[in-house]
């Protein structure tokens, strides 16, 4: 058994968001995906840690990275995995979320993970059933693995060791009000030691947003509407989908996208006001020529595929902390 991984007890039986874990929880995650981040690059990618386990993917709103992730990282580990999407569901007949849950907690599984267009769903189900409920992204709410594979992938480019994030300078760009993904790292970020600027056109942009980040660290979150301003001084920008299927039909929050993309979007030009070796982060799906010119996608600067690879190790230490997993014992 490795002692890193059963140093500490995981004081959570869910994961439903980033505003319930700490500094010393997240930190736990992230090292211990550390540890299994190998499983993935040898030629045999199995470990017995979670064998005998079930784990169902109950995916009712349209997803690429984060439903193959989980499944991947269930299967890498010798989870029994399910996977269930809203189109082939009852959910598409009528059933509630509830039903849905009591009736796939009849079968007995291990974990759930969910993710659905309705912010709280997660919530409202690891009230109902007895197994563990991860937040696999709800409405415009929480992300939580998004958040800690993001900040798995900024601690191994510029973290000093054992100091998370501390001082580094981030920029997140782009759809802030609809961003899940944004609200999770906001709270992640801050709470391993790092200084955010938040930026986008002021329509995109909620209220108090620095008071997400707790009343300790609010001082370390800035808000700004020039990305020239964002970038300047930068050790990571993140950029940021405009969330247009949460903006209702037919309602916009600017004048069209070919402006949006010359004020907001990311090229040559406005990557060079941040640090020399600032990385570049993006969640998926990146819409090329809107918030992020091609090239930079592709540079050298782009770790959005890093950030594909962590999402798969982070999910599997957070099945292995939730789902009872156990190295070398039978
Ligand atoms: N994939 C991320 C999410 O599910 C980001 C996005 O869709 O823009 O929230």
């Amino acid at each position: 058994m490795s002692p890193s991984i059963k140093a500490r007890e995981f004081p959570h039986r869910h994961l439903l968001g980033i505003a319930e874990l700490n500094e010393a929880d997240i930190t736990q995650i992230l090292d211990l995906s550390e540890t299994l981040r190998g499983i993935n690059e040898r030629p045999i990618k199995k470990v017995p840690t979670l064998r005998g386990r079930t784990v169902i993917n109950l995916f009712l709103e349209n997803s690429t990275r984060t439903r193959t992730s989980f499944e991947i990282a269930g299967k890498r580990m010798s989870a029994d995995t399910i996977n269930i999407s809203g189109s082939g569901s009852s959910a598409s007949k009528g059933e509630t979320m509830l039903d849905t849950a009591r009736n796939l907690m009849a079968m007995n599984p291990d974990v759930i993970i969910i993710r659905h267009q309705a912010s709280g769903t997660p919530a409202l189900i690891a009230q109902h059933v007895s197994c563990a409920v991860i937040n696999a992204g709800d409405g415009t709410h929480e992300h939580p693995t998004q958040a800690l594979l993001d900040c798995a992938t900024i601690r191994k480019h510029k973290g000093v060791p054992g100091q998370g994030l501390k001082d580094l300078e981030i920029a997140i760009v782009g759809d802030i009000d609809h961003s899940r993904v944004a609200r999770s790292n906001i709270m992640a970020m801050t709470k391993l030691g790092a200084r955010l600027c938040l930026c986008g056109p002021a329509t995109l942009m909620p209220r108090d947003v620095e008071g997400l980040a707790g009343p300790e660290a609010s001082e370390r979150v800035r808000v700004c509407y020039r990305l020239e301003e964002a970038l300047e001084g930068a050790d990571v920008v993140m950029m940021l989908r405009i969330q247009n299927e949460r903006l209702g039909a037919g309602a916009t929050r600017f004048a069209n996208t070919r402006e949006y993309s010359r004020y907001f979007g990311l090229n040559r030009n406005t990557l060079s006001l941040a640090k020399p070796d600032a990385i570049v982060m993006h969640p998926g799906p990146i819409n090329r020529g809107v918030e992020m010119m091609p090239d930079i996608a592709d540079s050298m600067r782009s770790v959005i595929l890093d950030q594909v690879a962590y999402g798969v190790a982070v999910r599997m230490a957070t099945l292995y902390l939730l789902g009872g997993g156990s190295f070398g014992e039978s």
